[in-house]
C-alpha cells in the first residue's frame, strides 16, 4: 500500500515545529519519509508524548477531546495495522464513548450474519443498514483525519466512499473539496464545492472556498459572485471575522480588476 504524507517530519527538529501543542491528538510515526506507517499513538499532550521517541519521523493531528482521539487512533490503526511495529490494539478510555468504532462495526456485521443464519432476515436488514450509515460516517471521519495528517490522497478516497455510501453528505463533499484544492486540483474543488452547496445551499464556507477555487483558476467573476453570496450568510449567522475577511477578499479582487466596490 502507498501512503502520501504532505507532512511528514523529522522528529529531531521538534523544537521547531512550535504548532504541534500541549494539547490531546493523535501521531504515527515513519522510520523513513517514504515509508509506511510504524506506530500509531494518541495522547492529551502530543508535544510531551511525542518528544524523544525512537523514530525519525513523524505527523499529527491535534483533536478536541482526548475521546474523540482514542476515536481517530482506533480508526488508523485498523488502517494501518499491516505495517505497524506494535499491533496491540489502543487501550480504551474511561467512560464516554470508548468502544472502538471498527470493532463495533465488525460486532454488529457478526450479528446480522447470526440473523442471516437465523433467518431472521427483517432483523437482519435493520442490523446492516444501522452498519451502513455508521460506516458512511467513519469514512467521512478517517477521511478528515487523514486531510489533517496531510494524506490528501487517501482522504480523497474516504470521502468519495462516503458519498457512494450517502450521496447527500454535503460534509464528505465539503472535505473532498477541500483535498482537491490541496493538491492544487481547483476545477475538481470548485465541483465538489457546488454538490455540496446543492445539498447544503447556506454554508457560507462553501461559497467561501468555491470563490477561492475560482480565483486560483482565474475565474474572477465566478469568484466574485462566490464571495458575495459568503459574506452575505456569514452576516446572516452573525460570524463578524468571516463577513469582514470576506468582504477583504472581495474587495481586493474587485480593484484588481478595476471595479469599485460600494459597501
Ligand atoms: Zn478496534
Amino acid at each position: 500500500m502507498q501512503f502520501h504524507y504532505g507532512v511528514i517530519r523529522q522528529l529531531s527538529e521538534l523544537n521547531y515545529h512550535l504548532d504541534v501543542e500541549s494539547k490531546p491528538g493523535v501521531y504515527l510515526f515513519f522510520h523513513s519519509t517514504d515509508g509506511p506507517v510504524v506506530y500509531v499513538g494518541r495522547s492529551g499532550n502530543l508535544r510531551e508524548r511525542i518528544r524523544n521517541r525512537g523514530y525519525a519521523y513523524y505527523t499529527f493531528m491535534h483533536c478536541n477531546t482526548l475521546h474523540e482521539a482514542y476515536w481517530y487512533e482506533c480508526a488508523l490503526f485498523h488502517t494501518y495495522r499491516p505495517t505497524l511495529d506494535n499491533k496491540i490494539h489502543p487501550g480504551r478510555l474511561e467512560g464516554g464513548e470508548n468502544d472502538c468504532p471498527v470493532c463495533k462495526s465488525k460486532n454488529l456485521l457478526r450479528q446480522g450474519l447470526k440473523k442471516i443464519d437465523r433467518q431472521n432476515y427483517m432483523e437482519a436488514i435493520e442490523e446492516f443498514s444501522r452498519i451502513i450509515q455508521v460506516s458512511a460516517d467513519a469514512y467521512f471521519k478517517r477521511g478528515l483525519a487523514r486531510y489533517k495528517l496531510g494524506d490528501n490522497h487517501g482522504s480523497i478516497q474516504d470521502f468519495t466512499q462516503a458519498i457512494r455510501i450517502d450521496p447527500g453528505f454535503s460534509r464528505a463533499y465539503k472535505g473532498r473539496g477541500n483535498s482537491h484544492y490541496k493538491t492544487g486540483n481547483y476545477r475538481q474543488a470548485a465541483r465538489d464545492y457546488s454538490q455540496a452547496t446543492r445539498i447544503n445551499p447556506t454554508d457560507a464556507s462553501l461559497y467561501y472556498n468555491k470563490a477561492k477555487a475560482h480565483q486560483l483558476l482565474q475565474e474572477n467573476d465566478i469568484a466574485l459572485e462566490n464571495f458575495k453570496k459568503a459574506s452575505e450568510f456569514f452576516l446572516q449567522r452573525n460570524d463578524l471575522s468571516m463577513y469582514k475577511q470576506t468582504l477583504d477578499q472581495l474587495e481586493k479582487l474587485q480593484s484588481s480588476q478595476g471595479v469599485n466596490y460600494k459597501k
